[in-house]
């Protein structure tokens, strides 16, 4: 049996997609044209995700745009069991997990196509799924996997 397209797999996820905002249309844009983004500070140099209009460790505005490679760890997982949208039905059972990013934010993201279980520290790699015609979706995989 083929496996299904990537188009189907995520066409339910379309009505979970939130509204574009100043703040996430540079992410998003970022993430369909298959590159990861971080906001850094251009005072303190810190690194921050999720977006926002000030720096959270100095306060300050001014901020920039840098291309991550997306490398990090597990910091926390569940495993959910539960399908709460259908969307995430053929995933089930899959990882939700908090990454600690190299260059020092975390960000949460649904790990949905493991195939084996993960633990606190495993080194991880960013994956950017086509899920609309617009919109793309991070998630990660095991390094090396
Ligand atoms: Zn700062």
């Amino acid at each position: 049996m083929n496996e299904p397209a990537i188009a189907d797999k995520f066409a339910a996820f379309e009505e979970l997609i939130p509204p574009l905002t100043d703040l996430n249309a540079p992410y998003r844009e970022a993430l369909s044209r298959g590159e990861l983004i971080l906001q850094r500070c251009k005072s303190c140099s810190s690194y921050q995700y999720p977006f926002e209009s000030f720096c959270y460790e100095c306060g300050s505005t001014e901020l920039e745009h840098k291309i991550s490679l997306g490398q990090g760890s597990i910091y926390s997982f569940v495993k959910v069991h539960q399908p709460y949208h259908s969307a995430f039905k053929p995933f089930i059972p899959y990882t939700v997990a908090t990454i600690q990013l190299d260059e020092g934010p975390r960000l949460l993201c649904a790990m949905l196509e493991l195939t084996t279980e993960v633990e606190i520290g495993d080194r991880v790699t960013p994956r950017i799924e086509r899920i609309t015609a617009s919109e793309s979706m991070l998630t990660y995989e095991l390094e090396g996997s």
